[in-house]
């Protein structure tokens, strides 16, 4: 991966103090998806953490992930499924509960968005905890796709989201902090 790209991608991403509660530090990627050259070469790097083996699915996390994952679906030419927050699906759904901070969040895919034996990159913009990430997993297992791996543009070191991932998936983090 080169490495002055992903300088380049670390200095645009703006922290945002107390957002969006005090203590916690935003990062925030809009920067990235303004400058139009940088959100190419995200892309590019998202497509070096993937890998040899080619995706039949792209699978990205509400919100940011949507839009990271579909640049990644729209150039290797496969499709995108979102993993969306309850109640946004508008068809049949199966669903995922994990734990926050304070009480319980849900995500829901919809039923046909995977095949078994489809091959799922999973992508969201940043591993904080790993519960949303942890949920969406069981989700694509859950209808049988065979997850090559995961990828996030952040990972939060301090907060140990690997260890809720399951640890035979190979995870790749663009910048670490
Ligand atoms: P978690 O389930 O704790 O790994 O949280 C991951 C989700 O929350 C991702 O979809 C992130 O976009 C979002 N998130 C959590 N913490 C932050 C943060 N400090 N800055 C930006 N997004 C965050």
């Amino acid at each position: 991966m080169n490495q002055e790209t992903l300088e380049r991608i670390h200095s645009s991403i703006r922290d945002v103090h107390d957002f969006p509660k005090p203590g916690i530090v935003f990062k925030d990627i809009t920067p990235i998806l303004a400058d139009g050259e940088l959100f190419r070469l995200t892309i590019d790097c998202f497509i070096d953490a993937i890998g040899e083996e080619k995706p039949t699915k792209i699978v990205g996390i509400d919100a940011r992930g949507f839009i990271f994952g579909a640049a990644l679906a729209d150039r290797l030419g496969v499709g995108f499924v979102p993993v969306r927050k309850k109640g946004k699906l508008p068809w049949e759904t199966n669903g995922a509960s994990y734990s926050l901070e304070y009480g319980e969040a849900h995500v829901e895919i919809h039923k046909d968005a995977v095949h078994a034996g489809e091959k799922v990159v999973l992508i969201d913009d940043l591993l904080a905890t790993g519960g949303t990430a942890e949920a969406a997993l069981k989700l694509i297992k859950g209808l049988g796709g065979e997850i090559i791996c995961i990828v996030f543009l952040i990972e939060l070191l301090f907060l140990e989201g690997r260890k809720s991932l399951d640890a035979d998936i190979r995870t790749e983090t663009l910048l670490q902090y």
